[in-house]
């Protein structure tokens, strides 16, 4: 079957080991404004959390104890005091202990051994992603890797007991390529070489909560300590899941923790995290279920077979429907004052409130050439709003466009004006879009707020303005609204915050009015 559901997104669905992952965000880290590298060989002992200090947002409310464990250095005690603190430690997170934070769900686990490989084999589908279920030897998770030769498997070992570990088990590679032999026979596996291999255990569990509040108080709570990724949730490697819904937690955390620490959200905005996280990962916990329930049963051999429950077309038909969730493109968050506007989406419906903006291509006025608008929610916290004109012209004085320009320029309540400091640029905060169906306008016919002037030699911005491509029309591929156009407001995570009419300027301003200062 097809790997990823056509139009799901503009990029291609690919394999990225984890290890490349790694060195492409510590590449971004070092080249970033902060030129940050991580500080390893320290070792979480201990981590406090004042009671009587969270609600104090000048406080320091964190005391975390590190040991150091570099040679030059071992034994060495640090103590570290934080506003903040992000616990990304893993499943066995020592954040998530020390914050007393619960994990809820199925704790009996399942050894699976992993290894990358080199081997010979007549499987004819080595270079495909599959899911081999045994008869009575358990399964086999395939996973082509990049390069064209080495492949991973995944393959399911024993159950473990009560408190037992996969880190105690006496096996060795030997004994999964053994298990993955026994699994895929009659096919033969000659494994020439191994480049890694390992074996680990699973559970399905996500945690009580993804922060330091207590869940009864926790409406009237500023958090001030937050758990994300395998930290607060952990389930089976069968849907390659685990880092795919990891780093979004991170990435929902990390604008909503910037804006409030410089001071231009308000505190409560720290609130969304959880719920807004927490649900997905009882999707991701959900759907790991689901799978490993359809894949524990052994599909039909033939039809009518009373002993076997499951056909190969669930499967089939359960990822087809896993797609957008796997790639994080239809991961929808609940309506809440940073999700909002379902009385509008009728004026976009390919834009989902709620989902990730779904990018599709438009024409920049200035100079031709098209471009992907999902490429312009640049990961730097600032917020978008995207507006698309309706019929009229939109240097017409009198039409909706023209007017909403003039008031997020002029206006005393424009969440532009209001929110953009003094001496930054104007998209410094929020930035400014217009897409238009006229094919014939020019930059120099603009409102000034459309190609503002920036910087210190106030040079001109001309990538602000756009019309639909006709042979690739933005407004039918999203279903916007010709007579009435609309504004598309995009969060920092790109992220559908709202959709409004081009004249509700009133509900733009008390929108951004409840978050920001
Ligand atoms: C074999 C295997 C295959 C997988 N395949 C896939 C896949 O195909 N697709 C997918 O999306 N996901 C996959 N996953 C899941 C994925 O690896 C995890 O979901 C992801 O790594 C979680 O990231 P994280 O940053 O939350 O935690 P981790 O990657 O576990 O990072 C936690 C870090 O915290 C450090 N740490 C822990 N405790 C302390 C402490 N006390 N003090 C200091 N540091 C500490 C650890 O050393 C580690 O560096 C796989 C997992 C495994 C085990």
């Amino acid at each position: 079957m097809a790997d990823a559901r056509l139009g799901l997104s503009e990029f291609t669905h690919g394999v990225v080991n984890q290890a490349r992952l790694h060195d492409l965000l510590l590449e971004g880290m070092e080249n970033s404004v902060t030129h940050l590298i991580p500080h390893y060989n320290r070792r979480l002992l201990e981590l406090e959390v004042d009671p009587n200090l969270t609600q104090d947002l000048e406080a320091f409310p964190i005391t975390a104890t590190f040991e150091r464990n570099d040679i030059s250095q071992s034994a060495k005690v640090e103590t570290i005091k934080a506003r903040y603190v992000v616990g990304c430690d893993g499943a066995r997170s020592a954040v998530r202990k020390n914050l007393a934070i619960d994990l809820e769900g199925d704790s009996a686990n399942k050894a699976w051994g992993v290894m990358d490989v080199l081997l010979v084999t007549d499987f004819p589908d080595i270079r495909v992603k599959s899911f081999i279920q045994s008869k009575e030897n358990g399964a086999v998770m395939l996973v082509p890797r990049e390069g064209g030769y080495l492949v991973r498997l995944y393959v399911e070992l024993d159950l473990l007991d009560k408190n037992q570990r996969a880190s105690n088990l006496d096996l060795n590679v030997e004994d999964i390529i053994a298990k993955a032999q026994l699994i895929m026979a009659p096919y033969h596996l000659d494994v020439k070489e191994v480049a890694w291999w390992s074996i680990y255990e699973v559970g399905q569990r996500v945690a009580d909560r993804f922060d330091d509040r207590p869940v009864a108080v926790a409406d009237r709570l500023i958090p001030r300590a937050f758990v994300a990724g395998d930290a607060c949730h952990t389930h089976s490697p069968k849907g390659g899941w685990g880092l795919n819904t990891s780093l979004p937690d991170t990435f929902n955390l990390g604008w909503k923790l910037a804006s409030v620490i410089q001071g231009r959200c308000k505190p409560e905005l720290l609130q969304t995290y959880s719920s807004e996280r927490r649900k997905v990962a009882k999707m991701l916990i959900d759907a790991d279920r689901q799978m490993s329930s359809l894949v524990a049963t052994r599909p039909k051999a033939e039809q009518g077979s009373p002993q076997t429950k499951t056909n190969t077309m669930d499967i089939e038909k359960f990822i087809a429907r896993q797609n957008g969730f796997i790639a994080g493109t239809s991961i929808q968050y609940d309506p809440s004052y940073i999700c909002t506007g379902e009385e509008h989406q009728h004026l976009a419906k390919g834009f989902k409130i709620g989902q990730r903006f779904h990018s599709a291509e438009a024409v920049r006025i200035s100079d031709g050439r098209p471009q992907h608008l999902g490429h312009l929610n640049k990961a730097d916290g600032r917020w978008r709003i995207f507006a698309f004109g309706n019929e009229q012209n939109p240097t017409d004085s009198r039409s909706e466009m023209f007017k909403l320009l003039e008031f997020l320029k002029d206006s005393a309540t424009s969440p532009i004006k209001k929110y953009t400091p003094e001496n930054s640029d104007i998209d410094s905060v929020i930035d400014l879009y217009a897409v238009f169906q006229q094919q014939t306008l020019s930059i120099e016919d603009m409102p000034d707020s459309l190609w503002p002037a920036k910087g210190k030699y106030g040079l001109r911005d001309y990538e602000k303005v756009f019309s639909t491509n006709v042979d690739n029309d933005i407004f039918e591929q999203r279903g916007i609204d010709r007579a009435s156009g609309c504004m598309v407001i995009v969060r920092p995570d790109q992220h559908i915050a709202n959709i409004l009419p081009l004249s509700a300027h009133h509900e733009l301003s008390e929108f951004f009015n409840h978050f920001m200062l």
